[in-house]
Parts: structure tokens; sequence; C-alpha cells
């Protein structure tokens, strides 16, 4: 899905798209490489400027239109998807800047110079110095690190390091030999944009020229972002071009594409798009946001999406195979603008430290309603919550995978529906994402936790929708309650990612069904009053046609629990032994022969939930080594681990917060679930094994959690070491990445069998 999310926004992106293509085909580009390359403007530049694009984001009293960073990024992504060529991203860069800079001397003439179609480029580089002369100007001396545009811009913005800390001026510099500001043409990585240095030698600089009020926060997030929207304008193409090429092209008389290797590496070049788009989206919005959130979404772009670009063009490139590494293919040209895009943002190692740096101070918000949004559901929940704060906590609190089991508290909770706000009255709400982001928020605010019903969240949407109104009311209101809490007894010894080819039985008797077969891996079953039970009814239909869906009563005569020990030494999932286990017939969902249509919401669910936030507390376990002096990891190594990790939540909660919204603006998604549980596998998995290079010899030691209850999914206190071996639970739990990606290739990017 692209960055636009808006009605208003998509039309925009539309029509750029359009427009790119028809004012700048890459056919045109390819004829102008030389040119372009030297700083001469595309043929298209005037068209451009005529339609305003380059002057969205200048306020409207110097001839701009007065939009922002969020309208230049889904510019950005549009254009760079068309590889539309020359100085528009080096311009809108620096103009940005100009445009929020205290607009005294020379700059309101400047910005009506800009709006009016001039061109510019922004300088920098650890030798430009700057030093006051005896006019009260300056003069600046040294040479910049090559940038994007600096050959043939009309103006320069120069940031020079002066006695008393960073200045910035606006230079115009010239080519030809013998001037104080001479600009140095390079040969340019991406051959559709120029790059140069400026030599800058006793530049005097008038004290008009001299821009002040610039701020260092919103530089860095006007330079990531919009190079983040034009990764992720490149990811999509490399994405595209890989996938409409894998569909065609045949090897070993098979496309390509229906090869699960191809696949796999398809569908994670969607998950790393994902991550780009939801990156530079973020930093768009946090230009309302104050510096702290600012300083969070501009490392986080310039972390995440930069290298990430970088790979989706290499892998698109291997699975274009030959033909991709040719210069008559256009992906070569993307190749480069990927790398080009990536060394404009500076050194990943930065944007990883100054993520770190910012989030020992800040965490980036992701919630999405305004504090003072409805206010009077706010006050109701608010009135309900002091009131429970008020009765005995009676029953027990959750631990771990454990739910919290019955208790004065959350019955009064699931009374008032807010135990799960989204399910339908009378269990839930109706509640859509602003109203239980608001309902959140009051937890929040009262200091309560929400109760959870664990695997009850995953079964009771499934018996809400296929369920009888006698199962509905048997089981949903003391699920909610906390009196009955469920397993889920689906996998088999020999039916694990191949769900449907499980082989318990059920066999119809008088009055209900017989039950009789093995299941594995069940959490929390040796707990569980109820389980959903997958079996067979039918052994003479097609596997997935023959499967029924049974409420199964775990105290019933015939089930027997054995806890299963796992990797942590903790015991949390069960095998299960179904001997001739009787199912009364109100225990059957749906029809018989449905069962795999409910799996499927139920898994749904599951993934929903697992999906939706890192569980793995890695980044908490980091800031306690930044905490901890006696810890011997270097600092900087171990803040950069940190901003790693943070940035990996952060991907997680942009990726989530695009959802909802995308889901109250009616757009349909598809991938989402996928997506976001590829995404966190992959990302607790990287944050576990980041915190483990800075853990050192302190990994030798993994204390088990007391009493053998803890979750290492869910409780930050446990040992870091135990936590990492729990990773199973999110790569596994759900269906595993493997899974994850053969449902995004073959439903998604619909790749052939
Ligand atoms: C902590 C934990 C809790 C769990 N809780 C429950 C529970 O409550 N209830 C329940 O029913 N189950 C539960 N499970 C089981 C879980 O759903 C399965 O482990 C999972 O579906 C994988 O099945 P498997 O273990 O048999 O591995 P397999 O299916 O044998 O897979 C082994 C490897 O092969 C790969 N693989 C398999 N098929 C393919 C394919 N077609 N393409 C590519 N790769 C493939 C897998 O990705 C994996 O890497 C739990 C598992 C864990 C780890």
């Amino acid at each position: 899905m692209p960055l636009a999310l808006s009605d208003e926004h998509r039309d925009l992106a539309g029509s750029v798209a359009a427009w790119s293509r028809r004012a700048a085909p890459v056919e045109t580009t390819r004829a102008h490489l030389a040119g372009l390359g030297a700083g001469e403007r595309p043929a298209s530049w005037p068209g451009l400027v005529q339609q305003g694009l380059h002057a969205l984001h200048l306020p409207e009293e110097h001839g701009g239109a007065g939009a922002g960073l969020e309208e230049l990024a889904v510019v950005a992504e549009q254009l760079a998807t068309e590889l539309h060529p020359g100085p528009w991203l080096p311009t809108v860069t620096t103009s940005a800047v100009l445009g929020a800079a205290t607009a005294q001397g020379s700059l309101p003439r400047l910005l009506e110079e800009l709006a009016e179609g001039a061109t510019a480029a922004l300088v920098a580089g650890p030798g430009l110095r700057a030093r006051a002369d005896e006019t009260g100007g300056w003069v600046l001396d040294g040479t910049s690190a090559p940038a994007l545009g600096v050959p043939g811009a009309d103006l320069l913005l120069v940031r020079a390091l002066a006695e008393d800390g960073e200045r910035w001026f606006t230079v115009r510099a010239d080519t030809r030999a013998g001037t104080t500001a001479l600009v140095h043409r390079d040969d340019p990585t991406d051959l559709t944009r120029s790059v140069g240095r400026l030599e800058l030698s006793a530049h005097r600089v008038p004290a008009a020229d001299e821009v002040t009020g610039v701020d260092a926060a919103r530089v860095d997030l006007v330079v990531t972002t919009l190079l983040a929207a034009e990764a992720s304008g490149v990811a999509r193409w490399c994405l595209d071009t890989a996938v409409d090429h894998v569909r065609t092209r045949k090897q070993f008389d098979r496309p390509i594409g229906s090869f699960q290797a191809v696949q796999h590496k398809a569908a994670m070049m969607l998950v790393r798009a994902e991550i780009i788009c939801a990156a530079a989206w973020d930093a768009a919005r946090a230009e309302h946001h104050d510096a702290d959130q600012q300083r969070l979404a501009a490392a986080q772009a310039g972390a995440s999406a930069l290298p990430a670009v970088v790979d989706t063009a290499v892998e698109c490139i291997s699975l274009l195979g030959g033909i991709g590494f040719t210069w008559e293919h256009d992906a070569h040209l993307y190749w480069r603008r990927a790398v080009s895009l990536a060394s404009a943002g500076g050194e990943q190692a930065r944007w990883e430290t100054a993520l770190g740096e910012a989030a020992l101070g800040a965490t980036r918000d992701f919630s999405f309603v305004d504090p003072d949004a409805m206010p009077e559901l706010r006050a109701e929940v608010a009135g309900i919550l002091a009131e429970v704060a008020e009765l005995a906590e009676d029953g027990r609190p959750a631990l771990g995978w454990a739910p919290a089991r019955g208790g004065a508290r959350q019955a009064r909770l699931a009374e008032a529906g807010l135990v799960a706000p989204h399910y339908p009255r009378p269990w839930g709400r109706d509640a859509g994402p602003q109203e239980q982001a608001v309902i959140a928020h009051e937890f929040a605010r009262a200091g309560q936790a929400a109760p959870s019903t664990v695997i009850g969240e995953w079964v009771l949407p499934t018996l809400l929708v296929h369920g009888t109104a006698e199962q509905q009311q048997r089981f949903a209101e003391p699920t909610l309650r906390g009196e009955i809490f469920w397993c889920q007894l689906f996998s088999e010894p020999g039916a694990g990612s191949d769900l449907a080819g499980l082989s318990t039985r059920a066999r119809k008797v008088e009055g209900g069904w017989v039950l009789s077969g093995q299941k594995v891996w069940n959490s929390m079953a040796h707990e569980a009053d109820w389980g959903v039970c997958l079996a067979r009814t039918d052994t003479e239909a097609p596997k997935h046609e023959g499967i029924s869906y049974f409420l199964v009563d775990m105290r019933s005569a015939g089930v027997d629990v054995r806890p299963l020990r796992q990797a942590t030494g903790m015991s949390e999932f069960n095998e299960v032994f179904l001997d001739d286990v009787f199912v009364p017939d109100e225990c059957l969902v749906a029809a018989p022969g449905e069962g795999w249509r409910l799996a499927v919401t139920t898994l749904a669910n599951e993934r929903l939930s697992m999906g939706a936030h890192l569980s793995h507390g890695s980044s908490d376990r980091v800031r306690d080594l930044l905490a901890d002096p006696a810890h011997p990891a270097p600092r900087a190594e171990v803040v950069r681990v940190l901003g790693r990790c943070v940035g990996r939540e952060m991907s997680l909660s942009a990726l989530n917060l695009r959802s909802v919204l995308a889901r109250i603006s009616q757009l349909d998604l598809g991938a989402e679930i996928s997506v976001q549980k590829v995404f966190n596998a992959v990302a607790q998995r990287d944050n576990s094994r980041d915190l483990l290079t800075v853990l050192g010899p302190r990994g030798l030691v993994a204390v088990p959690p007391d009493g053998g209850h803890g979750d290492p999914s869910t409780d930050s206190r446990i040992d870091p070491v135990i936590d990492h071996l729990g990773l199973p639970s999110v790569l596994f739990g759900g269906g595993t990445i493997e899974i994850q990606l053969n449902v995004i290739a073959r439903r998604v990017l619909r790749l052939p069998r």
C-alpha cells in the first residue's frame, strides 16, 4: 500500500504518478543521462513548476501552497516510483528547511525565487568553516561532502561550523575556475541526478544571507522523511517489477514464481517495502509533533528505511536474474537511486545512535485520537474504572500466558463491555478503532491493565460469528468474566503447519460425538476449562472439508493432559490425549465439515493479536544494561543496539497504526495481518539477538523464572537469556514465518502454485 491514506492524498498521488509518467518517461530520462548528471534541468521541470509540485510546502505568502511534509512525502514517493529525474528532491529538501527558518534578510526574496522555480541544494560537511568578518558578514572556507543537486543549483544552503556552533548561509556558486564558491561535479551514482561538492575559498557572505532560526531536529526530519519517501517509491517499483517477472519467467518448465525460495524472497520484499513506507509516513506526520517526537521519527526513517531500500533493490536484481544486471533493464537505475538515497542520509550508525539516544528520553507517540476526544465516553469509562479500583481483587491476577481468573473487578468490567470493547453488544460495545483507543487510554490513565482472556481472544470472535445463540450465551459472558479459560487443541504430532492433515477423529453417536486422537503443543491446556478442538468427522471428504470444530470440556472423561517441558525449562504447553471423549451435539460449532472455515477465523485472530505488538521487551532490557554502571559493554555500542531495537518496535507500531487508519478509511489492506505477523517474528528474533551481542558474559547465566509460570513472551522481568530461549513462542505460534510468507506470496502477491 502506498504512503497516501486519506482520499486527498491518494488523489494527489494518482495525479502526480500519471503526470510524471507522461512528462518524464524513463526512455526520455535515459536519453539525457549525461546532461542530467551535469546538472541540466529535465524538460519536465517547467511542467513540474507549473503544477506547483516544487512549492506545495512553501508558505502561501511566499508563493507556495502552504501544505506540509506529508504532502511532499506523497509526491516524493510517486516521483521516485516513476524515476523522475532532476533537482526536485534537493530543491524541496532545501526549501522545506528555508521555509521554516526566520524570514529575515534575503530569505523572503529567496523563497519567492524558489516558488517561481529556482533550484537548490543543501550542502554540509565537517570541512566547512565560518568566521565573522569585520563588516558583520561572514567568511566561509572548506570543501563540502558530495551532495545531490549541487551542480546546476541556483542556490545552495550551506551548513558550516563557526566558533560558537553551526550556522547556515545561502550561497550562489559556479563551476568556473577562479570563483570563491566553486562547484565540482562528481560522477553520480544515481545517473538521473547531479552530484557535486562545494569548495569555498575565503568566500564572503553578507549578513543578510545568513539564515537564522534553523532547527536541527527539523532539518533531520525533512531530510530523512523525503529520502525515506523516495525509498518507499523505489521499493514499490522493485517489488512490482520482480513480482511481474517471476509470474511469467519460466525455468524447469514452471514459472519461477512457483518456487518457494522465490516466493519467500518476493514476500519479504513486500514486508520490507511496507516497513520503509511506514517509516516515511510516520516521519512525515511527525512534522506536527514536538522536537523529541521529531527526533525519534527522523532517526527511525534514517535507520530503518534507507538501508532497507538497498536490500530491496538488490533482491529485485536477484529475482530478475542476468537481465536485471544489464544496462538495458531499468532495474539498475532504481538500484543506483536506492544506493544514492541511502548514502544521502549519511552513515547508518549515526541514525541508530540518534534513535537510541532519543529513545532514552522519549517514546514515539502512536496514539491517533485527540486526548480530549469523546469526553462522554471518557467520563463514563473513567467512572467505571474508579469504581473497579474500589472493588476487592478477589480473583487471580494474570500471570504470563495464564489470564486473570474471575473476581469482582473483571466481572464489573465484563458487565460494562470493557473486557473486549470491539465485540458486538451485549458482550462488548461495538467499539470502533477510535472508541477502543479512548478506552485503552482511560485504562492507562487509571493505571489499570485491561484484562486479557488470552486464548479466549481467538475463540470468542469465532463463536460470536459462527456459534449458535445458545453457545454465545453459554460461553461469552463467563469467558469475559474470567470464569472460563480456554485452550486451543489444533496441532497434532502429524499436523503442525499442515493443520488440515490432522487425524483426530470424531464419530457420531446418539446425542453427540466421540473424539479420539492426540493433540500437541497446546498452551495452558493443563489450566484450561474448555478447549476448541478440530477433529475429522468425514474421512472420505477432501482434506479441508471433513473437519469440524468442537468445544471440549477439559474435565470430560477421556481427556488426559500431559505437560511438556520447554527449552526454557518452563511448562506452558502440553500434549493432550483424547480417548473416546464424548462431546454433546450442542458443543459442535456450525455444521459438520465447516471446521476449517472456523479455524481460519480463529487463526486470523491469533495472528492479529500476535502481530500487533512486540511482546519480547528487548529494548527494556537494553535500557537496563545502560542503567547498570557495572555493565562492561561500551555505552556507544549499547545505545546503538537500543536504537535498533526501538526502531523495530516503532516499525511495528507504525504498521499497526497505518492499518487501523486504513480500516477507518475503509481501505482493504489484505496483507496487513500476515505482514505484521512476519515482521513481528523477524523483529523479535533480531531484537533478541542484538540484545545478546551486548550482554557479554552475562549471557552465560540463565535464571529460571519463579515457579515456572513466567511467560517469556510477556513477563518483562524475565531473565534476558530465558527470554531469548522463549523466542519460538513468537516464531511458531499462530503459524511459522515460512507459512506466513507462503500466505503473502500466494494470496497477496498472487504468485502461481
Ligand atoms: C510456544 C508455542 C505455543 C503453541 N501453542 C499452541 C496451541 O495452543 N495450540 C495449538 O494447537 N498449537 C500450538 N502451537 C503449535 C504451533 O502452531 C506449531 O508449532 C506450528 O504450527 C508449527 O508446527 P510444527 O511445530 O509441527 O512444525 P512443522 O510444521 O513441522 O514445521 C517445521 C519447520 O518446517 C517449516 N515448514 C513446514 N511446512 C512448510 C511449508 N509448506 N513451506 C515452508 N516451510 C514449511 C516450518 O516453517 C518450520 O520451520 C504452539 C507452538 C509453540 C512453539
